[in-house]
């Protein structure tokens, strides 16, 4: 009746404290270490297609399939976060997380671009509202690496319909409905506007919204480009408080040194850190492998909040976890770790009033 949870495969050792740091790879020996550390630099020198990560594994040869999966999903990885991949094989997380791959192309299981619907939910330019107290604020469509099982993967990179908020109209908008009490900026990844743009954008709601209570940024920097959470970022974001962050780490391989100065940047800024995961198949549907995430995260300072079933969307079937299963691995984790360790597992539904618990 109770799916069995693996508990042995795949152990992935708790890192040491401190975290360790990454450094800079044999392959980008050319650059310097202050490049290395330089987020413009890391975005500059992305990898865009699976034949580009041949820059870090010249001895392995994508099927071509893979590269057209590039070119209708969009591929990017940071150098810093490519350098996380042990090897480029199905079975290493990271590599799962962030290379394009050809089953994106055959999809059996999910057929939907769009399943809830946001696009209908779209009132202006940049805003969704699908809940009656909180709005999400599209910052940007781009994002620093394209996670291959992401939710809006159809629209963001700048392909899709639904363009970035602007500021004022935003505002003025959120201001004409006093029950909307909190707004969600998220992309793309808002941290990778300019520190002065998006502070611009905080501000125009700040200032013209009043009835926000809360203003929460959701993004995936400091997994994947945590040489951007730098002072003056931090300096700015103070200025805007309450201000809640949810970030996004889905292995613990991603919680390195740099990972964990981002987060201790962010906390003592005195931003609430938590972490929306996802489940999923073959990169963390383990046990093994959640508890060494969600106990990482503590240590970091990060609550984990929600870990979520894989949305259905079309390109994304390959990582679908049955909810059984789901929920068999919240059980063991909550006999082997502290409350606060325990997010909750949910899906999201369409017209749903909330997330839904599983
Ligand atoms: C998930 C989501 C939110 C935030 O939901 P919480 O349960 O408050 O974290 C807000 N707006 C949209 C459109 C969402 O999908």
């Amino acid at each position: 009746m109770t799916a069995k949870v693996n508990t042995t495969s795949k152990a992935w050792k708790s890192r040491p404290i401190p975290f360790p740091s990454l450094g800079k790879p044999p392959a980008w020996a050319q650059a310097s270490a202050a490049e290395w550390r330089d987020w413009r630099w890391q975005l500059r020198h992305r990898l865009r297609s699976p034949a580009e990560l041949r820059r870090i594994f010249p001895s392995w040869t994508p099927a071509a399939e893979d590269e057209r999966a590039a070119e209708q999903f969009r591929m990017a990885v940071t150098p810093y976060y490519a350098a996380l991949i042990r090897a480029p094989e199905e079975s290493d997380p990271i590599f799962r997380l962030c290379v394009a791959r050809a089953e994106e192309l055959h999809d059996a299981r999910f057929h939907e671009a769009d399943p809830f619907g946001e696009a209908a939910h779209c009132p202006l330019p940049g805003i969704i509202r699908r809940y009656r107290d909180r709005v999400l604020v599209t910052a940007t469509l781009e994002c620093a690496v394209y996670c291959r099982h992401c939710t809006r993967k159809h629209t963001v990179g700048g392909q899709g319909r639904r363009g970035a908020a602007d500021p004022r109209r935003a505002a003025a908008w959120i201001a004409a409905r006093p029950e909307i009490r909190e707004a969600l900026i998220s992309g793309g990844d808002p941290l990778l506007l300019s520190t002065d743009r998006l502070d611009r954008l905080i501000g125009a709601l700040r200032r013209g919204a009043p009835n926000l209570d809360l203003i929460r940024i959701g993004t995936r920097i400091p997994a994947a480009l945590p040489q951007r959470v730098d002072r003056a970022l931090c300096a700015m974001l103070r200025r805007h408080h309450p201000l809640w962050m949810n970030l996004h780490f889905n292995h613990p391989a991603e919680l390195t040194a740099e990972a964990a100065r981002a987060c201790e940047r962010l906390a003592d800024a005195g931003i609430p850190l938590g972490n929306q995961a996802v489940l999923l198949r073959g990169v963390n549907d383990d046990a093994d492998t959640l508890e060494a995430l969600f106990r990482g995260l503590l240590r970091m300072r990060v609550r984990p909040y929600y870990l979520f079933q894989c949305d259905p969307v079309r390109g994304t079937g390959h990582f679908f976890t049955p909810p059984e299963r789901g929920r068999a691995l919240m059980r063991e984790l909550r006999r082997r770790l502290t409350g606060l360790a325990i997010p909750a597992y949910v899906r999201d539904a369409p017209d749903g009033e909330s997330k839904i618990p599983l």
